[in-house]
C-alpha cells in the first residue's frame, strides 16, 4: 500500500491502515478465519487465473495480518514486510529462502543463539556452508567471502554487548558481489534504525519485543525488497510458519504506542546507563549511547536513538550478580526484552546456563553479567530501585 511518507510516530498509528473499514470500526478488525468462500465457481476462477486478487486460504493471507505487513513495511521504509509466528520463524523462514546447498553463509558470532544455531546446526545438515566471523567485524567478514557466498546475517545492536555493525560499509562490501544481508534489528526497532534505507536487503525482528511491546505474544517480521520478500513469502506459505490474527491484531495495537515508548526506553536507558558507569560496584557498562561504548561513533551516525536495553558487569563473582537481581525490586526476571514491564536477566543464568564457566569465557559472556531491559516506568523509580540493590554488591 502507498501512503504519504509518514513521520516515525504518526506511521506507528496510521501507516497500513485503509481508512475504509467494515462496521466503520476505528481500528483494524481480527478477521478470524481459516479459509474464505467463493461466491460461485466463477469467482474461483477468476481467482485461480490470477485476474482477482483476494484471500483464498488462511495459510497465504489474512487482513489483519495484512495490515500489520503493510505498517511494518512503511515503518522500515521497506517495499513489503511479512509477518510470522514468532521471531524465529521469521529468521529461520527469511534465511531459508536465500541459501541453497553448495552456498556460503557469513555470520557474525554474537548474533542471537537460535540464529546461530540454525545456521552451524541445521544449515550444515543440508550442504550449506558458513563462516563465524568476531562481532563487529568487518575486516574478518571481508576475508570471509567466498565466491559462493550468498548470504551475510548480523544483528544490529548485538545481544548482550550491543555493537551495532557499520551497516554502510557492510553493504559496500556485500553489493558488488552480489551477496544478500539480513539484519536483525530487534533491539533497534525501526523508530531507532531503518536498515533497509541503509540498503540492507532483509530485515527482521522479533516482533515478540518492542514491536508488540506488551510481553503478551509471540511474533516475527520481515521486510525489504518486494522480490526478496516474495521469495519468503513463497517459502513461509509452505513451511506454514503463518503469524495468527489474533497475535497480528496485538501486534498492531502495540505499535501504535512504539513511538512513545521507544522514545521513553531510549531515555531512560541513557540515564541508567549513565548511573551505572563510574560507580565503584559496576565494572563495565555496554551501552552504545556512552561514548565508552566500541560502536558508540557508528551507533550515533545510524541510531535515532540508542534502545532500551543496558548491559552491565557487576564487580563481583555469579553469586553477588544474582544477589544483587533479587534485591531488584521493579524488574521481573525473566528473558526478552522491550516490553512496557522492565525486565532483567544474567546471561549465565540464563541463555548460557548449561555452559561451564569456561566455555561462557570463551563467548565472551561474564559470569557477573546484567542485562536489563527497561520498561514504561517512572525513570526515577527505576534508578532508586537500582541504587538499592547495588547496595548489595560490595565496592
Ligand atoms: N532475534 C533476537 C535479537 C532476539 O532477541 C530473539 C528472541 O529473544 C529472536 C530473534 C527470536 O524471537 P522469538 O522469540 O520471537 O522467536
Amino acid at each position: 500500500m502507498t501512503q504519504p511518507r509518514q513521520r516515525p510516530g504518526t506511521a506507528c498509528v496510521h501507516a497500513g491502515e485503509a481508512r475504509a473499514r467494515a462496521h466503520d470500526a476505528v481500528t483494524v478488525p481480527i478477521v478470524q478465519t481459516a479459509t474464505y468462500a467463493f461466491r460461485d465457481t466463477a469467482e474461483l476462477v477468476e481467482c485461480q487465473a490470477g485476474r482477482l486478487e483476494r484471500d483464498e486460504y488462511g495459510r497465504y493471507g489474512n487482513p489483519t495480518v495484512r495490515a500489520l505487513e503493510d505498517k511494518v513495511a512503511a515503518l522500515e521504509q521497506a517495499e513489503a514486510a511479512l509477518a510470522f509466528a514468532s521471531g524465529m520463524a521469521a529468521v529461520t523462514t527469511a534465511i531459508l529462502a536465500l541459501v541453497g546447498s553448495g552456498s556460503h553463509v557469513v555470520l557474525f558470532s554474537d548474533c542471537y543463539r537460535q540464529t546461530r544455531q540454525f545456521v552451524t546446526n541445521t544449515l550444515s545438515r543440508f550442504g550449506v556452508a558458513h563462516t563465524l566471523v568476531p562481532g563487529g567485524d568487518l575486516e574478518a567478514l571481508s576475508r570471509a567471502l567466498r565466491p559462493e557466498t550468498r548470504l551475510v546475517v548480523s544483528e544490529a545492536p548485538t545481544n548482550p554487548y550491543q555493537t551495532v555493525l557499520d551497516l554502510d560499509r557492510l553493504t559496500e562490501l556485500t553489493r558488488p558481489r552480489r551477496v544478500r544481508t539480513l539484519v536483525d534489528t530487534t533491539f533497534a526497532t525501526p523508530v531507532n534504525l531503518r536498515a533497509c534505507a541503509l540498503g540492507v536487503d532483509l530485515v527482521v525482528h522479533s516482533a515478540t519485543k518492542y514491536l508488540a511491546g506488551h510481553n503478551d505474544v509471540l511474533c516475527g517480521v520481515v521486510a525489504g525488497k518486494m522480490s526478496l520478500v516474495s521469495l519468503v513469502k513463497d517459502l513461509r506459505n509452505v513451511l506454514g510458519g503463518v503469524c495468527d490474527p489474533h497475535a497480528a491484531y496485538l501486534v498492531l495495537r502495540g505499535i501504535k504506542t512504539l513511538g512513545l515508548r521507544v522514545a521513553r526506553q531510549n531515555a531512560t536507558a541513557m540515564a541508567l546507563a549513565r548511573r551505572l558507569e563510574g560507580d565503584p560496584r559496576v565494572r563495565q557498562v555496554w551501552y552504545p549511547g556512552l561514548a565508552s561504548h566500541p560502536s558508540h561513533a557508528v551507533a550515533s551516525r545510524l541510531m535515532k536513538g540508542f534502545g532500551g536495553v543496558v548491559t552491565f558487569e557487576l564487580a563481583t563473582d555469579l553469586e553477588g550478580a544474582g544477589r544483587f537481581v533479587d534485591a531488584l525490586r521493579l524488574p521481573r526476571i525473566a528473558p526478552s526484552l522491550g516490553g512496557v514491564e522492565s525486565l532483567v536477566e544474567m546471561p549465565a543464568l540464563m541463555s548460557y546456563f548449561e555452559l561451564t564457566p569456561e566455555a561462557r569465557g570463551a563467548l565472551g559472556i561474564r559470569e557477573a553479567l546484567v542485562r536489563y531491559s527497561v520498561g514504561v516506568e517512572d525513570p526515577e523509580d527505576l534508578l532508586e530501585d537500582v541504587d538499592q540493590a547495588l547496595g548489595t554488591v560490595g565496592a
